[in-house]
C-alpha cells in the first residue's frame, strides 16, 4: 500500500510470536488491530521458511507489521541498576555478541518485509569524552550501517535518557536512518524527564510510538514508577495525541501493555486502550 494512502495513526499492538512481553496474534485478530511491532522472535525461529510462513500469516489476517523489536538473552528490567546492568549494546562484555544478533534480527526482518528495527540500546554514558561513550557510539553507527544496507531505520526506544542526553547522542552517531521510537510510560517510569516535553524536543526524530502509561515513583530515578492500563497514569492520553499531532506524527499508536503473566488481563486492557484511542482519534483528526 502507498505510504500516502494510509489512514492516519492506525491503532497498533506489542506482539510476540514465540518470545517476549507482547500479545499474540489470536489477540490482535480478535481486537481488530491493523498494526503491530514484533518481539523478534527466538534466534531457533529466525528461518527464512519462519519469515515466509509469517509473512504469510499476516497478509492472511490484514496486519501490517511496522517493526521489528531486538531484546537479548539475559536482559532484566527488575530495577533500574539492573537494567542498567544487563540491558541493550551498552553492557561492554555481551556488547559485540549483542551487536552479532541485531545484525541477524536485521536481516530477519529484511525477510519479513519490514522497514524497521528498534531496540532498547542501555544505559549510554553520560561522559561523552569517555572511551565507553564512543564505543556505544560506534557500535550504534555500525548498526545502523547494517540495517541501511537492509534498507531499514534503527529506532532507539526512549527511557534509560533524558531527551537532551537522546538529542546528543544521535547527534554524535550521525546517522541519517536513526530515530526514535517513544515511550511516554518510560520516561515516567525511568523517571528521566516530563514525557511531553520530551517528546516536543525530540520531534521529528520521532518516527514510531508506544502508547503506554504509568506513573511517577517517590523518587524518580532511584525506583520504578508504577506501569498502568491505558488513561489511569500520569502520561495524559489526549495531551499526548496532540503533541504527536503538534510535531506532525501520524504513523501507528502502538499500544504496550506489559503484563504477559496475565493473559486475560492483558487482553482486556488492551480492548479499553483501542477503545480509548480510537475515541480520541476521532475526536483530535477530524
Ligand atoms: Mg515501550
Amino acid at each position: 500500500m502507498n505510504r500516502v494512502q494510509q489512514e492516519r495513526w492506525p491503532i497498533g499492538v506489542f506482539a510476540s510470536i514465540d518470545a517476549g512481553l507482547g500479545v499474540h496474534l489470536d489477540v490482535v485478530q480478535d481486537l481488530k488491530i491493523p498494526t503491530i511491532q514484533l518481539h523478534a522472535p527466538h534466534a531457533g525461529s529466525r528461518t527464512a521458511e519462519r519469515a515466509r510462513s509469517f509473512v504469510a500469516e499476516l497478509s492472511r489476517l490484514g496486519i501490517r507489521l511496522t517493526a521489528v523489536v531486538g531484546g537479548f538473552e539475559g536482559e532484566s528490567y527488575a530495577d533500574i541498576p539492573t537494567v542498567e546492568r544487563t540491558v541493550g549494546l551498552v553492557p561492554a562484555a555481551t556488547r559485540a555478541e549483542r551487536l552479532a544478533e541485531m545484525k541477524e534480527i536485521s536481516d530477519f526482518t529484511r525477510l519479513l518485509d519490514c522497514p524497521v528495527v528498534a531496540l532498547h540500546l542501555g544505559f549510554v554514558p553520560h561522559d561523552r569524552r569517555s572511551p565507553d561513550y564512543q564505543a556505544v557510539v560506534n557500535v550504534t553507527r555500525e548498526l545502523c550501517d547494517h540495517a541501511a544496507n537492509n534498507g531499514q531505520n534503527l529506532h532507539l526506544e526512549t527511557g534509560q535518557e533524558t531527551a537532551e542526553a537522546l538529542v546528543a547522542f544521535m547527534d554524535d552517531v550521525a546517522r541519517a536512518n536513526l530515530f526514535v521510537n517513544f515511550d511516554p510510560a518510560n520516561m515516567i517510569l525511568y523517571g528521566t524527564g516530563e514525557p511531553i516535553s520530551a517528546l516536543r524536543q525530540l520531534g521529528a526524530r520521532v518516527q514510531s510510538v508506544h502508547c503506554k502509561d504509568g506513573l511517577w515513583a517517590r523518587n524518580p530515578g532511584d525506583e520504578w514508577g508504577q506501569e498502568v492500563p491505558l488513561g489511569q497514569g500520569n502520561v495524559g492520553m489526549e495531551r499526548y495525541l496532540r503533541s504527536l499531532k503538534e510535531i506532525g506524527y501520524f504513523g501507528p499508536l502502538t499500544i504496550e501493555r506489559e503484563i504477559p503473566q496475565e493473559r486475560d488481563r492483558q487482553k482486556q486492557e488492551i480492548a479499553g486502550a483501542v477503545q480509548l484511542l480510537t475515541d480520541l482519534r476521532k475526536k483530535l483528526l477530524n
